[in-house]
């Protein structure tokens, strides 16, 4: 096959390997090879890689353009493409010359502003480490300004970034300038390193140390956890990059994070604090992540600038007892040093920039975050959770840098006043779950049917954008690809999935009973489900020998393969943990539901909605559910548990799930149907009551304005609880009840999971209502998930959220059907012209669609063409939003025509690279402002039908239609 054809056949794979890891590098260095063979022009390149640019778009850029180049350059771009990404499956032609194109290449340089072409991949890699050195010698040569300096060290370029951006402006800057680089470079002696650039050797003995450190990290964290007992899965084999965001708006990022953007200075929002958050939901794989983090480092292959690591989980720190010293800390937790341990302490002290901590967990320590009790000393001694604030707040240690892990709802604003930023971690990407099945199954042909059986449930595969229930689902695919079409919809289905599949494969009993399966293994379930929910309520989370006794724990119960094996730190006694945490409230409601001995006010104390208290004072709701004999000694002061509410929510969810009418036959048996029915009936009273309570909070709406419900927490938890009971008449009870005409839900982490829910319950309303989503994760899967409800929604805004023009293919074959859908706002997704022939059809159909906003998205003439199609045959619309796209000259002028002679439109505005001006109706100008769209006041206006645009192709301007004055 023709190596051009190739590049159209695999776009897809091969956008997907340039930008799937979120960092641009990958792309970066295709080009620099491309560049130094000059397979690319200086204008090429630039029309590439435009900042500020989504990635995937400039990656579309260069295939566009390889393609348009012919055979040879697209050969060329195969042979740079696998030099970068060697191992890329699916990529590629089997044509080796290609590569040898490349050496051949390198050979031929004349002036040096050549060789700093020719010589670009390599030139960066020399640069990276020593950017410094080699502006101070362009600033002192007369060559670069300290605005040029700061233009390369902009933070939120990584070294390379930094490396390439310099010769850029070196380039530009002329053949002396690019003679001074190639200087620098050559009597440069030292290889690249933060600490050979502070020409620092650290002594022996502390080598020593980081080799030791390092191999123990190394080995555990090479395997992942969750596949303990029986077997181990490397971490290699199976680690598949999750979704990484910054929780602020940052305007010089785009598109998602890389795993080493986590430390690096990117997005940060206080220069003063050392401390990353990295939050996301239970099972969202922030313990993989630091994990993988972790791993990186000890073989060199990331976070080469700092000497040390030292990770630390909060669920073992629990288990200290004894107050300790940072020295103490460090050494006894996570690697003891052989011999001079005052030194390599010293050492560490003495070079707090070189050392990094993480702390996993943040949210499973016992006592909340509190800056009350201030520590400098590091020789002094202190509870660990002292040690662990003060390192946090830096009056410990200040300058290392530490990584911190929570769930999000379990840090308040307290702690988040010591961090320079937190980054959400939002589960895999539909491409993500693509690729973990795929590793998970080494046989092609089984992940190829889990996938295909996971497409044809949604509800399914939107939970799999959570690595931990992804990881159930191709665990247990056997049952899977066994079980009816959309049989499993929540979450409380996967983990009971989860369960049969232990015990039918784990345990050596023949069913020879009769019995089902539960029944068969109801005592198991009793005695693991007591010590979760024991563990709950006393916030443990490793238990130790007489723990499992106490609750009846055997031998027989932990070769279920639930428990695995865990070594408790202060007393090294061997101790036991749930597989994750999420198992061990599953157990925890198995519990409360199965068991004869849990108290009448279990339920509803379960389901009470308690705010997260910050230090002091005591929620103590969990325990609570405990009779009080079985009440565990709480720590001593009243402290509260960060985690308490999310782990009692995610109970509460399991319990409605399992006592759904769906599960009444697996219980049948179990347990009197007379209890479980009076559980049920409160469950749902609870469920009722706590919407009840959603809904008095409502205010009441100004005269003339729409009544509007912002969601408050716990709402989300609620709608997804009554969703796992998947009894409509409950869904429609608490709908009947909640009379709004805008339902809020910004800022609220919607995810496909609560997408499912949401329109679950929704779709129970009896007026229509605008639905407002901004600020969350929905993606095209999230949308997909919306359709039920659609024909309920008078508006839907969904303003940054990852949708792209597949998921608005969708969105709009079902609005197209709903009466009531009238609004949508778009503002900052991932739109291309592929999606506007859809919008121009609802335009033309629709003709009481009254406003259509897609800015910030990535329009082209080619889009605005196509929505002025639609925008002719319309005669509802009123409100128009385009700026911050690229719609042109031609775009601008064919949307103006469309418009001419609409009567109904009330103002607009998009963002072009044009001036000219439209005559509209006899009262309206259209206004092209000639300035950048970030300055938006209608100063500079040009009145011309069309003129040269050569400054304003340099600064998109602001094209606005105006009433006449
Ligand atoms: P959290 O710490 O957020 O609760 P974990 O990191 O423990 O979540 O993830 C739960 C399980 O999900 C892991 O044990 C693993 O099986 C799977 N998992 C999570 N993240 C990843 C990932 N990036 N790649 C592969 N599997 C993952």
């Amino acid at each position: 096959m023709f190596v051009q054809e190739l590049v159209l056949r695999q776009r897809t794979e091969i956008l997907n390997a340039l930008c799937s890891s979120g960092s641009a590098e990958h792309l970066e260095q295709v080009l620099d090879i491309l560049l130094s063979q000059g397979e690319l022009t200086w204008e090429d390149y630039q029309n590439i890689q435009v900042s500020g640019r989504a990635l995937h778009c400039n990656a579309r850029k260069l295939l566009d353009l390889v393609y348009i180049k012919g055979e040879d350059t697209c050969g060329l771009f195969f042979a740079a493409f696998k030099r970068v990404l060697p191992d890329a499956k699916g990529v590629g032609t089997s044509s080796s010359g290609c590569s040898s194109t490349l050496e051949e290449k390198e050979e031929h340089q004349s002036t040096c502003t050549e060789t700093l072409l020719t010589q670009r991949p390599s030139l960066v890699e020399k640069l990276r480490g020593c950017i410094d050195g080699a502006l101070e010698d362009l600033v002192t040569s007369g060559h670069f300004t300290s605005a040029d300096c700061c233009e390369v060290q902009l933070p939120i370029h990584t070294p390379c970034q930094q490396a390439r951006r310099l010769l850029d402006h070196v380039r530009s800057k002329g053949e002396s300038a690019a003679k001074v680089v190639l200087q620098f470079i050559q009597h440069k002696q030292e290889p690249v390193s933060p600490l050979s650039q502070e020409k620092l050797t650290p002594p022996k003995e502390v080598l020593k140390y980081q080799k030791k450190l390092s191999s123990s990290i190394s080995a555990q964290s090479c395997f992942l956890s969750t596949y303990g007992g029986t077997s181990h899965m490397s971490l290699d084999d199976i680690y598949t990059d999750g979704q990484l965001e910054l929780a602020h708006n940052c305007v010089d990022v785009n598109g998602p994070l890389g795993l080493e953007d986590i430390v690096g200075a990117v997005g940060t929002v206080n220069k003063e604090a050392d401390t990353v958050l990295v939050s996301g939901e239970a099972g969202g794989g922030k313990s993989t992540l630091l994990q993988r983090l972790h791993l990186l480092w000890a073989r060199g292959a990331a976070l080469q600038d700092f000497l040390l690591l030292f990770p630390f989980s909060c669920r073992r720190l629990n288990s200290e007892q004894r107050e300790l010293s940072l020295q103490e800390l460090l050494f006894q937790h996570c690697c003891w040093p052989d011999r001079q341990q005052e030194e390599i302490f010293q050492f560490i002290l003495d070079h707090p920039h070189l050392i990094l901590f993480t702390f996993d967990g943040l949210d499973e320590l016992k006592q909340s975050f509190s800056d009350e009790h201030r520590l400098c000393c590091p020789t002094q001694r202190a509870p660990v959770h002292i040690l662990l604030f003060n390192l946090i707040q830096g009056s410990l240690m200040k300058g290392v840098r530490k990584v911190v892990t929570s769930r999000p709802e379990a840090v308040g604003p307290l702690f988040k006043k010591h961090l320079c930023k937190e980054v959400l971690l939002k589960g895999f990407s539909p491409s993500g779950i693509d690729c973990f099945v795929r590793k998970h199954h080494s046989d092609a042909h089984v992940a190829a049917k889990v996938l295909e059986s996971l497409r044809t449930n949604t509800a399914l595969l939107g939970l799999c954008h959570s690595p931990v229930l992804c990881w159930i689902v191709s665990q247990c695919h056997k049952e899977l690809l066994g079980c009816g079409e959309g049989s499993l919809q929540t979450i409380t289905d996967v983990y009971l999935m989860i369960l049969q599949h232990f015990f039918q494969h784990q345990s050596s009993l023949k069913n020879t009973t009769g019995l089902c399966w539960l029944q068969q293994h109801l005592q198991t379930v009793l005695h693991l489900g007591k010590l979760a929910f024991d563990g709950i309520g006393a916030t443990c989370y490793i238990f130790s020998g007489t723990d499992l006794e106490t609750c009846g724990v055997t031998e027989k119960d932990i070769c279920m393969g639930f428990l695995m094996q865990s070594k408790d730190i202060s007393t090294h006694a061997e101790g036991y943990e749930f597989l994750h945490l999420t198992m061990q409230c599953f157990f925890a409601a198995l519990y409360i539901v199965l068991s004869d001995n849990t108290d009448r006010s279990t339920i509803p104390k379960l389901f009470e909605t308690q705010k997260i208290k910050e230090a002091g004072q005591s929620s103590r709701c969990f325990i609570a559910c405990l009779p009080s004999t079985d009440q565990p000694q709480r720590p001593s002061g009243g402290e509260t548990t960060a985690a308490e509410t999310p782990n009692r929510q995610i109970t509460a969810t399991f319990v409605s799930g399992l006592l759904s009418q769906r599960h009444r036959n697996l219980w049948l048996h179990c347990c009197p149907s007379a209890v479980m029915e009076k559980r049920v009936r409160q469950v749902v009273k609870c469920l009722s009551k706590g919407m009840q309570k959603h809904f008095k909070s409502i205010p009441q709406p100004v005269e003339g304005e729409k009544k509007s419900m912002h969601a408050m927490p716990g709402f989300v938890w609620l709608i997804k609880c009554i969703y796992e009971m998947q009894e409509d008449r409950v869904a429609k009870d608490a709908m009947s009840k909640l009379e709004v005409d805008h339902l809020k839900l910004t800022y609220c982490n919607i995810g496909p999971v609560e997408c499912t829910a949401l329109a679950y319950v929704l779709q129970h309303l009896r007026n229509p209502v605008g639905l407002q989503l901004d600020n969350n994760s929905v993606g095209d899967v999230g949308v997909e998930q919306l359709l039920p409800c659609m024909h309920i929604c008078n508006s839907l805004y969904l303003r940054n959220n990852n949708i792209t023009d597949e998921g608005i293919r969708k969105l709009l074959a079902k609005t197209i059907q709903c009466e009531h859908f009238k609004k949508i706002a778009l503002f900052n997704n991932n739109l291309t012209d592929a999606c506007t022939q859809h919008f121009s059809r609802l335009l033309k159909i629709k003709q009481n669609f009254v406003s259509l906003r897609l800015g910030n998205n990535n329009l082209t003439e080619k889009g605005a063409k196509q929505l002025a199609e639609g925008l002719k045959c319309n005669h509802s619309l009123e409100y128009l939003g385009l700026w911050g796209n690229k719609i042109g000259d031609a775009g601008a002028e064919a949307l103006a025509t469309a418009l001419e002679n609409s009567k109904t439109l009330l103002g607009r505005q998009w963002s072009g690279e044009c001036r000219s001006m439209c005559p509209l109706q006899h009262h309206q100008e259209l206004y092209v402002t000639g300035r950048p769209v970030v300055d938006r006041e209608p100063h500079n206006q040009i009145r011309s039908g069309k003129s040269d645009s050569s400054d304003a192709t340099q600064h998109p301007c602001e094209i606005s239609v105006v009433e006449k004055q």
